[in-house]
């Protein structure tokens, strides 16, 4: 899951696991100064950066896109709130793009985006100016964005290139590690993020699957990128995957709810448990700071009645598989199997199923999620029942 704004002082960021660091520009330092007139963000760098900045509605947001850079965010940066600003997220959004995600309580336009060059034992500051405007105002001229001198080049998309050898019979699976990037998803008690678990727990999903021999496997990210909930569809269906599954850890206000539960697709929720999570996990594009109202028509009104109900119920018949195999093995949330509308699932035809691991909220689960130990555990369960579900598909195309 997402959280947009958490606690009274926030900062979702964290980079981590940038190749080449050397060779990229780095942040000394990042502030948001309040002033009567404006409210200034700014960042100082080891040289001047270029840069591309706009506004989205909707929530309102900056979206601030500069080159991979080299940054660790301290904590505590953003006073929620204070200068028309309620939290910060920054992280690679990308291949060759970074982006600093500003989540805004009111309408502001930006009036000015500046660098100055190294003075008065400054290095570069890149500078961004906002002032509030009405929401009218906002929409008539508010949305101009500002772009640097050469241009930052646009981001690249990056999805696996689709190889199916035809003589290539074995199922493919499609491993999907939730969030990546600049959206970090839930945040451990301890500090660790969502993103960085699901990450851990598909490589070593994919690397159990690869050792079997039986399946082909596409992960939608290897490393700690942004990627698009459309996106991540379409691997699947490019890549004409036989399963797919989606890794995610929740987390919870009430610290003592532990357990795994798997999501299928379903226009009705089971609960309105399932129905407020699938509503946080849909918020992953917002979060990164995409338009939503740029999605193509196909995309943003994907319709469940698409998914055919062949799809749905092969779906169903692996969520109970998989619940079978993840109860010998770890905690499970009462109902463990629900439905709702998420996103991720909305695959006509690859049948697909979120599996939410634990709770990063409990601190006795939030443990066992970084351990390698109990990781192993959950994933040898999860090949097991892919292996009873296409073991399943074989007797059913034989008889
Ligand atoms: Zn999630």
């Amino acid at each position: 899951m997402g959280a947009m704004i958490r606690g009274v002082l926030i900062l979702l960021a964290v980079l981590s696991g940038v190749p080449q660091a050397l060779a990229q520009p780095s942040v000394k330092d990042v502030r948001i100064g309040v002033h009567p007139d404006k409210t200034r963000f700014v960042m100082e760098l080891s040289e001047a950066p270029r840069y591309r900045v706009f506004t989205l509605p909707d929530p309102f947001r900056v979206v601030i896109d500069l080159p991979v850079l080299r940054w660790t965010p301290p904590g505590n940066l953003v006073r929620a709130g204070e200068g028309g600003i309620a939290a910060m997220r920054f992280g690679l959004f990308a291949p060759g793009t970074s982006r600093v995600v500003l989540d805004m309580t009111r309408p502001m336009r930006i009036s000015n985006v500046f660098v100055i060059p190294p003075r008065a034992g400054y290095p570069y500051r890149f500078v961004v100016d906002l002032i509030p405007v009405t929401r009218a105002a906002f929409f008539v001229d508010g949305r101009q964005p500002f772009v640097s001198d050469p241009p930052l080049a646009p981001p690249q998309t990056r999805l696996p290139a689709p190889t199916k050898p035809s003589r290539d019979n074995r199922p493919t699976i499609v491993i999907d590690p939730g969030h990546g990037g600049v959206d970090p998803g839930a945040r451990g008690l301890s500090g660790i993020l969502e993103k960085k678990i699901t990450l851990d727990y598909a490589r070593e999903l994919r690397r159990r699957l690869l050792a079997t021999g039986r399946y082909r496997v596409v992960m939608t990210r290897d490393d700690d990128t942004f990627i698009r909930l459309r996106d991540r569809i379409k691997i699947a269906q490019e890549h004409q995957g036989d399963l797919f599954v989606s890794l995610h850890a929740n987390n919870h206000k009430r610290h003592t709810i532990r357990g795994a539960s798997v999501y299928t697709l379903s226009q009705t929720a089971s609960d309105a448990e399932a129905e407020a999570l699938a509503a946080k996990e849909n918020k992953a594009d917002i979060i990164a700071g995409i338009d939503l109202s740029e999605q193509p028509e196909e995309v943003s009104k994907i319709l469940i009645d698409l998914a055919r109900r062949e799809t749905m119920n092969l779906s169903k018949h692996f969520a109970n598989t998989l619940v079978a195999e993840l109860g010998k093995v770890t905690k499970l949330l009462r109902n463990t199997h629900r439905f709702a509308g998420f996103a991720v699932l909305k695959s006509p035809t690859v049948p697909s199923v979120l599996l939410e691991i634990g709770y990063l909220s409990n601190p006795k689960e939030e443990r066992l999620l970084r351990s390698a130990k109990h990781r192993a555990r959950v994933i040898a369960a999860a090949v097991r029942a892919i292996n009873e579900y296409f073991a399943w598909q074989r007797t059913l195309k034989r008889s």
